[in-house]
């Protein structure tokens, strides 16, 4: 299926979404293609994780310095690593969502799910690997029934991700919730 659109962006990190923001209230129609997690690197292993966890050891450090400020914590200050993971992962997963759904109300704006590589300048297909929850023998049926040949899936795939063969590259696509 190919579809037109007055501007492609590739990734829906922290510079992509704006951009369509900006683009579609100027009444342009729009595609944002992101092939993993929508927020990118800020929201999802970079700016936000970073300062949840700084925020979380700074909190136990003035915990511990208490008597520096005037009060007293009965007992040891112990830091439960799980429950610092857990905070940062509700908070990156709070904003990965808020993006997600900031980009699937906006008007004009289509979103694909998938990785995007150049035809041509004017140009993009969109790789829509392998669907979750399916088991390798179905992953390669799916990717013999795609619109490309398996050659070139399996290929890209290799390519892209560097693993040894089918079976792990259909194992990143689950990890990486690649959807057909
Ligand atoms: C540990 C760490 C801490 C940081 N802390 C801060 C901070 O405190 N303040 C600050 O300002 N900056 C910080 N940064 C930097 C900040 O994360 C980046 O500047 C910002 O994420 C860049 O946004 P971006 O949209 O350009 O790229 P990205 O966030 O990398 O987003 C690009 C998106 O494009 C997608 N994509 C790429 N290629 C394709 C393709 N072919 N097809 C489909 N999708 C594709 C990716 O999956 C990704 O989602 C930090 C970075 C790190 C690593």
């Amino acid at each position: 299926m190919t579809s037109s659109y007055d501007a492609i962006i590739i990734g829906a990190g922290q510079a992509g979404p704006p951009l369509a923001g900006r683009l579609t209230a100027a009444g342009m129609s729009v595609a944002v293609i992101e092939r993993k997690l929508f927020g990118g690197i800020c929201v999802n292993t970079g700016c936000i994780p970073t300062k949840t966890l700084v925020a979380s050891a700074y909190a136990a450090h003035l915990a511990r310095r208490g008597m520096v400020y005037g009060f007293r914590i009965g007992g040891e200050v112990a830091v439960d690593m799980k429950a610092v993971k857990a905070r940062k992962d509700e908070i990156s997963t709070r904003a990965r969502n808020g993006v997600e759904c900031w980009l699937e109300r906006m008007e004009h704006c289509a979103i694909y799910r998938g990785h995007a590589r150049f035809l041509s300048p004017r140009e993009v297909q969109v790789l829509q690997l392998v669907a979750r929850g399916l088991s390798n023998r179905e992953i390669g049926a799916t990717l013999l029934i795609s619109e490309h040949t398996a050659a070139n899936h399996i290929r890209s795939i290799l390519r892209k991700t560097g693993c040894a063969n089918r079976t792990e590259a259909a194992s990143y696509a689950h990890r990486h919730q690649l959807v057909v």
